[in-house]
């Protein structure tokens, strides 16, 4: 059954979901089985239902429905519903953590972090080692790698949160790595290692953020000895480790062979770009956060922008809010393509919104001038909306320039693309001549 999982899902999701399950037996026609959370619980009684039981029936041996207990727990069969969070917010989780840790940034929570494909596996995980129903993690250590601005602190400091809010007794050590080598370099010249490395074996939850800055910043090999041993305590009394870093463990440079075979024990999942939806909806969310409204288009110009780097989309966002208060004026696309015009954008290579018009139109057997021109059939409209869609991905050029080209307005682009995006889940054909195109393109 589970080869049959694995065979129609995709590897992350079989590692982050059944990797950790345990089958335990039928009873009657009901499959059971121990899961090491509510997290879990809940997507394989949920989600996964389905899977599961199409793969028994693939097996021969059909069953009629699956129940989860949780490890070290009396069966949870006749609970419904899996209790979740239910405390209330910390005002400031920072003040409960230990002296050595770094502090909390207020606005990463879970709460706040916008999921989609580019980072679901490391959200699901990110959620799972930090349930407040779990008594044993299912991935030790979790490490979660990726490019810059994507989101990697954001989630290791929501674990902190998530986990100090249910008790804020618990002993956590948020540390970034460089702090960390840190914290080694003082604790050798005052000669208290033996301190530093009792106080590491007390903690329940050791959150280290950018681990490549502690192979990176290690001259005598002192803090990567500490960082091992430190992991390897904390293993073996089942405390939870999660780690971040900027590549994958086997490209970070000089990182000890140890540690990365410590962390083929867990999990190792990563965050990449986001596509223009999340972009949208982030820059929406971090609007919402700041107190102000953005008006139709100024969103999906910046995330049309700029694709590789949430902090960026950010910047961007701030530095319009900013200006729209010192100037006095109102935020529109209008202020925004002022301050764009003054920054530089995407590095990539950029196509002409002419050349996409040409592969559209070939592609449709259309004559160039319709996909620009007043004609409304529903051929010309559909071609007109996949043009408008592949200048939004490939051209970097904002809606408000993408409009002009078609001469309409940003709204009716906006209406275009979002037509596209939601026709391409449902309409395989039309999903696989986007994806041509967009290589043809790229
Ligand atoms: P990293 O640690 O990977 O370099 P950060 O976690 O510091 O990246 O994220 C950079 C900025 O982007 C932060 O302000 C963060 O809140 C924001 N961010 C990144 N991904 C998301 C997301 N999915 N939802 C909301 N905000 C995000
Ligand atoms: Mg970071």
């Amino acid at each position: 059954m589970l080869s049959f999982i694995r065979a129609n899902l995709p590897a992350c999701e079989y590692d982050t979901w059944f990797a950790p399950a345990r089958f335990v037996g039928f009873a009657d026609d009901v499959v059971q089985i121990q899961v090491p959370n509510g997290t879990f619980a809940n997507h394989l009684e949920g989600e996964y239902q389905d899977w599961i039981l199409r793969g028994f029936e693939a097996v021969g041996s059909p069953k009629a429905a699956v129940r989860c207990q949780i490890a070290g727990i009396p069966a949870l069969a006749e609970l419904t519903e899996f209790p979740r969070e239910i405390r209330k917010p910390l005002e400031n989780g920072s003040d409960r953590l230990p002296a050595r840790s770094d502090p909390l940034s207020a606005s990463y929570s879970f709460g706040s972090f916008v999921v989609g494909a580019s980072n679901r596996c490391a959200y699901s995980a990110a959620m799972a080692v930090s349930d407040p129903g779990g008594d044993y993690s299912p991935y030790n250590p979790l490490l979660i790698y990726g490019d810059v601005g994507l989101g990697k602190t954001h989630l290791l400091q929501s674990i902190a949160r998530r986990l100090l809010e249910e008790n804020p007794e618990r002993r956590i050590l948020y540390t970034k790595g460089e702090a960390f080598t840190r914290h080694v370099v003082n604790a050798v010249r005052t000669q208290d290692l033996y301190g530093f490395r009792d106080e590491c074996s007390q903690l329940d939850v050791l959150l280290v953020d950018d681990i490549q800055f502690i192979a990176g910043l290690d001259r005598f090999g002192r803090s990567t000895e500490e960082f091992f041993h430190t992991l390897n305590a904390l293993s073996e009394r089942g405390r939870q480790i999660v780690l971040t870093a900027n590549a994958h463990p086997q490209d970070v440079q000089n990182l000890d062979s140890r540690i990365k075979s410590r962390l083929e024990c867990g999990l190792t999942t990563d965050i990449g770009q986001p596509d223009w939806e999340m972009r949208v909806a982030i820059v929406s969310r971090k609007a919402g956060a700041l107190g102000v409204d953005l008006p139709e288009g100024v969103a999906e110009t910046i995330a049309s922008r700029y694709k590789n780097n949430v902090r960026v989309l950010e910047g961007v966002l701030k530095r319009l809010v900013a200006t729209s208060r010192a100037e006095g004026v109102g935020i529109s696309v209008h202020l925004l393509e002022r301050i764009l015009s003054g920054l530089p954008s995407s590095r990539a290579r950029r196509r002409s919104i002419q050349e996409v018009l040409v592969a559209v139109a070939t592609a449709f057997g259309l004559p160039l001038l319709r996909l620009t021109g007043p004609q409304r059939t529903q051929e010309v409209v559909l071609a007109r909306h996949v043009a408008m869609y592949l200048c939004r991905e490939t051209t970097g050029r904002t809606l408000k320039e993408i409009g002009k080209e078609f001469r309409r307005d940003h709204s009716t682009v906006t209406h275009g693309i979002r037509r596209i995006a939601g026709q391409r889940e449902r309409d395989l054909g039309l999903d696989r001549m986007v994806e041509r195109l967009m290589r043809q393109l790229s």
